[in-house]
Parts: C-alpha cells; structure tokens; sequence
C-alpha cells in the first residue's frame, strides 16, 4: 500500500473523509529545480514563490527549495516578502518583482527586501530611504525590453545613467528585464528582446545581468546571463509549447463520488439541462467544483479511474459535478471512490487546456477546500 493510500483510508483522519485532495510532490520539486539549476550552467538558479508559490503553499515549497540549494527568491508583493522572510529567516535574498509602492519602502528595508526598481517614482522613493539612513539600499534595476509591462524604458535608462548621481545610494544588486513570448522558441521577438537587453547592458557591464524565466532558460545559454529566474516550470507546468515537457509532475488532484444513479437515456442533467444522456447511463456525483478551480468553462473535461476516461456531464456546479461512470467496471466506482482529476492521465497543463487555460491559471485557482498532503517532506 503506498503511503497516499494509507493516507486514504477512511479511518486515516481528515484525509479519508476529505471530499478532494490535493497531493504536493515536495521530492520532484526538489528535483525540478536540481534540473533546471543544471540547465542554467553557470548562471545562478533563483526561485519565484509569488502568489504563495503559485497556490501550492510558499510556507512548504521554499523550504524545501532552500535545502536544495536556492538562496534567491523572488515575489510579486511587498507582503508576500514580509512573510517570506518570516518562512526563510536571515540569509536568503528575497526580490519584491512589483517594487515597493510610495509608502512602503521602510516595510522593504525592515525585512531585507530587495525590490525591483520600475520606475521613477520607485527609484525616488528608494533612494529617498537611502538618504534618510545614510547607507546604500540594495536594489534592481528593471528595463522594458518588449512587454509594455514593468521597467523603465530603454531610453529613460540612457538618460537616467547620463546623471553623474543616477544611481547614489544604490546597491545594484541586477539589471534585468522579461521575455513577452520566451514559450514560443521560434518567435523573433526573443532575439529581439535578447539583443535590446544587451544594449542596455553596455551602460552597466559591472552589474549582474537576468532575464529568463522557466521558459527562457530552454532558450539556450545566449538567454541566461547571471541568475535565472524560474516559477512555473519548478511547479511541473511544461516551460514550452509543442515540446515534451522535461519536468516533474508535482501536483495530484483527486475528488470524491458522493452519490451515484443509474438513469434512462435521454435523461437531461444538471443546470440549464445542458445535457442530455444518450444511451442509459450511470452517473457519479463528485464533490468538486468551480470554487475549488475545477473551470466552468472547461470543455471536454473528464476524471480518471482505473486507466477509465470519465467524462463530465452538463455544467459544473460551484461545489460539484457529475461524471458519465458508464465505463468503469461495474461495481468499483460507489461513494466515497476518489477520481483522479489531475493525474498521470491528465496533466496540470492537459486539464487547462481542456478550459481554455493555461496551467499557471489552474495552479493559482486551486481551491482552498482541499485537503492538502505534501509528499516526500
Ligand atoms: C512570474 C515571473 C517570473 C516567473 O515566470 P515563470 O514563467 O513562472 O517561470 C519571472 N520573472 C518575472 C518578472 C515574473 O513576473
């Protein structure tokens, strides 16, 4: 018996009466992020734990990410840092991506965090601090090479660096910047984006240099520079489209039947009677739904059992769904069976597309309902 099917029994406490579980793969994380260390080569391997580590739990992931060697994490919020820091403790560098807003710069320099410099008002505000303490203040520098979405743009940099005090106060930690459509290999705007970078660079050679994510690390080694920065890609989602996805699957989620009935064909179900059986069935009712980021919008949706595609029935609910049971062998699928809904079937990446998403979507909606068991801890 595997140690989550122990977890399972009814008698094994919360886990055997959840109405879903989420399993985290805490050992392929590990292992993921040892994969795409060894890919970056020489360039640093940092580790992005926004949005608490893309919902599977900052306090668990970066743990163990630190003991696989990560000493640099990156978040999008100056809260999110805050508690960070409170995970990590001292020692680990810890990057605010969205900057500090005008305000909560002291928060920042309380907690040793280094935030990325957009624009102009973050470098005031940040040097401001710096004056008022007398010392200089770690910092990032962040150009817009092509996303139209964060940084200073190429020209604002040419001109800022022109100002003998442009950087006073400064401790420039990275210059870096973000690819638009590193998934995509073939895009010219890689190269595009590479070779502006590049440009900037030339105003600051003596400044570590960063501008790949999960994606841009399998770009080639043109695009690592000094630190690359993966999210995505440690958490099992393939970094590029229409390639075999090198990474660990780190996420399981079953559900469990609560009712099963065996109806007519012709039998509409669910809201809207948006279906109708076409044969005599046996559906199976199973606890998850839209407020457990189980998509609405998910076309062809299915769960597995058994090695059996099961597939949705109708609209899901907010809290259910109901699944075509037909084809699992009689007599093995009652209530209290747990389906597999992201699994080795399906994939985190497979069940986005199935709704129209993409698996950074499906990971940061998973539900707060589950009953969640970290693996290999
Ligand atoms: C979210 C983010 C990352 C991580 O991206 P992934 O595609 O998840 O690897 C890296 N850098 C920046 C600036 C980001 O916003």
């Amino acid at each position: 018996m595997s140690m989550i099917d122990r977890d399972l029994r009814p008698d094994a406490g919360p886990a055997g009466t959840a109405s879903a579980l989420l399993t985290i793969d805490l050992a392929a994380l590990a292992e993921n992020y040892r994969l795409l260390a060894a890919r970056a080569g020489t360039a640093t391997c940092a580790a992005v734990v926004k949005a608490d580590a893309y919902g599977l739990g900052a306090d668990r992931v970066a743990p163990v990410l630190a003991a696989a060697g990560c000493r640099h994490f990156f978040v999008a919020q100056v809260g999110e840092g805050v508690a960070l820091r409170s995970i990590l403790g001292p020692g680990a560098v810890i990057v605010v991506l969205n900057g500090a807003a005008p305000g909560s710069e002291a928060t920042c320099a309380i907690h040793d965090l280094v935030p990325v410099l957009n624009d102009r008002s973050q470098l005031d505000g940040w040097q401001g601090l710096a004056r008022r303490r007398a010392r200089r203040l770690p910092a990032i520098l962040q150009v817009d090479t092509g996303m139209a979405r964060f940084g200073f743009a190429p020209d604002e940099v040419g001109a800022l660096l022109d100002r003998p005090d442009a950087l006073a106060g400064l401790d420039l930690r990275l210059v870096m910047s973000h690819l638009a459509c590193a998934g995509e290999p073939d895009s010219p705007v890689n190269a595009a984006q590479l070779s502006v970078f590049r440009a900037v660079r030339r105003r600051l050679p003596a400044v570590p240099a960063s501008l790949a994510a999960s994606s841009g690390i399998f770009l080639g080694p043109d695009f690592h520079f000094d630190l690359v920065r993966p999210g995505a890609a440690l958490y099992g989602i393939a970094p590029q489209e229409g390639a075999p996805n090198p990474m660990r699957p780190v996420i399981g989620l079953r559900a469990r039947v609560m009712q099963t009935r065996s109806v007519p064909a012709g039998t509409p179900v669910g809201y809207g009677h948006a279906a109708t059986v076409a044969r005599d069935s046996r559906l199976a009712t199973v606890a998850i739904g839209y407020a457990d980021g189980f998509f609405r919008s998910t076309a062809g949706g299915a769960a597995w059992f058994g090695g059996v595609r099961l597939p949705v029935v109708g609209r899901v609910s907010m809290d259910s769904l109901v699944l075509d049971v037909t084809d699992a062998a009689p007599g093995t699928l009652g209530p209290g069976a747990l389906v597999d809904i992201v699994g080795p079937e399906r994939d985190v990446d497979a069940a986005a597309a199935a709704a129209g998403t993409i698996g950074y979507e499906v990971l940061t909606n998973l539900g707060h309902r589950f009953h969640r068991v970290y693996l290999g801890a």
